[in-house]
Formats: structure tokens, C-alpha cells, sequence
């Protein structure tokens, strides 16, 4: 596996006025409110050992699209999104094409459409806020509760996802937090109560608990890979009710 020390948005930045494209989902209703359109950016620094989207993650490849071509795509669902819906981006990391994401957010919002970011978050930096101005709700993972965890098991920063939040609540962005419950890893009270510790001085809408699930597993297969959690249980849905209630 590999694993970047300290990943920054230069390591992962792309070219700016294209956006590398991995897939769409036209009619998405498990990332943000509401019935949604979903981009997935291709690309990501990380490389959480239970990732469902392992297809999405080398920055080689994706299908470059213009910030207009994705707006007109997505507003063509319209109708679908009610009144709470609309378009999420996710990936890969979002966060890696940060231009692009702005200014799609941008024209998404000039024609009164809903916008959310899925993100594990990165070291905030001007493209980040320009991100942010055009975002209604941020769903940011947080994956481990220590920084020596992410470290070792993503190759990323927890105190750069901390940083990204208090950005958020800076600029009046919503945001939910999300987590993978990993049976073995990060199942246990002390786990969830430490992810609720260290988000105490950071305003969020509510935590969303999210059972481990191995139906990436073909996709590992496909890539040659292997899944680092292939032994590992998937998280019951006992294990979820119970932890959810600490929160
Ligand atoms: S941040 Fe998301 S896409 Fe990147 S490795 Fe983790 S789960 Fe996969």
C-alpha cells in the first residue's frame, strides 16, 4: 500500500480548468440531502485501508469535462432533486480539483442548485475557500481518531481534516460528519467517543455512523489489488444502534 507522509493540496492538484472525471451517479439518495446528482472527481492522496471507490484513486486517467459541461449534465436532473436535493461531488478527493469544483459549484448555485462537497478534507488553502463560498453542506470523513492512525492507516492528517473543519464553521458552511465503523479498528465506545472529543470545538450538523461494508470487493479483484480489510467482518447493524447512541 502506499502512503504519502503529509499529503497537500499541491502534492494532489490537477489541472485547473478542466475537471478529470472518474463517473457520474444521475440519481444518487446516500451522499447529502435529498435526491442527488453525483460527480466523482478521480484522483486521491489517500488511501483508507476500507475504501469503496479504490477505482477512483490514481490521478492517471478520469475523463476531462469543463465546469459547464458538468453543470448542464447535472441540471438535467432537476426535477428529480425536490426541495432539499441536488448535486454532490465526490471521489477520489474532491478537494484535489479544487478550482474546478469552485467554479462548478459556481454555476450550479447561479442556477439555483444545491451543492455538497463528500470529502476526507486537505490543508485549507485559497482554492479550498474558493470551494467553500459555493457550498452549501460539507460531508467530511473522519477516519481514525488519532493523528498517529491516520499517519499509519491513510497516509493523511487528521489535524489538516481538524483545520478544513474550523474553516468551514468560519465561512457558515453545514457540515456532517461521517465515519466508517471498522469491526476490530474503530468499533469500540472509546473510538467513538474519541472522534466526538476531538470535534468539541467544531460546530456540525450531526455524526452519521456508516457500517464497514465489503461490497468493493470485486473492484480490488479488477484493479489487482489487494483489499486490505478482505478478512476483516462487516460492521452489524446491532454494532451501529448501539454506538449511535453515545452520540
Ligand atoms: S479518501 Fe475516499 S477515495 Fe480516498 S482512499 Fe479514502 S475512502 Fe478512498
Amino acid at each position: 500500500m502506499r502512503l504519502l507522509q503529509e499529503p497537500s493540496i499541491t502534492k494532489c492538484k490537477m489541472k485547473d480548468s478542466v475537471g478529470y472525471i472518474h463517473s457520474f451517479n444521475s440519481l444518487g439518495a446516500v451522499d447529502g440531502p435529498g435526491i442527488r446528482f453525483i460527480v466523482f472527481m478521480q484522483g486521491c492522496p489517500y488511501r483508507c485501508p476500507y475504501c469503496h471507490n479504490p477505482d477512483t484513486r490514481e490521478f492517471s486517467g478520469g475523463i476531462p469535462y469543463s465546469p459547464l459541461q458538468v453543470a448542464d449534465k447535472a441540471v438535467r436532473y432537476r426535477t428529480y432533486f425536490g426541495e432539499k436535493g441536488g448535486v454532490t461531488v465526490s471521489g477520489g478527493e474532491p478537494l484535489c480539483q479544487g478550482e474546478f469544483v469552485a467554479e462548478l459549484f459556481k454555476l450550479l448555485r447561479s442556477r439555483g442548485i444545491n451543492t455538497c462537497l463528500d470529502t476526507a478534507g486537505i490543508k485549507p488553502d485559497k482554492a479550498v475557500e474558493r470551494v467553500l463560498e459555493h457550498t452549501d453542506t460539507v460531508l467530511c470523513d473522519i477516519k481514525f481518531p488519532t493523528e498517529e492512525m491516520y499517519l499509519k492507516r491513510v497516509g493523511g492528517s487528521l489535524k489538516n481534516t481538524l483545520e478544513f473543519l474550523r474553516l468551514c464553521n468560519k465561512m457558515g458552511v453545514n457540515v456532517i460528519i461521517r465515519h466508517v465503523v471498522v469491526p476490530g479498528m474503530t468499533d469500540t465506545e472509546e473510538s467513538i467517543l474519541a472522534i466526538k472529543d476531538l470535534l468539541s470545538d467544531i460546530e456540525y450538523e450531526k455524526i452519521e455512523l456508516l457500517p464497514f461494508r465489503k461490497l468493493c470487493t470485486q473492484k480490488y479483484k479488477a484493479l489487482g489489488i489487494e483489499f486490505p480489510l478482505k478478512d476483516t467482518p462487516e460492521c452489524s447493524k446491532d454494532t451501529i444502534k448501539k454506538l449511535k447512541a453515545l452520540l
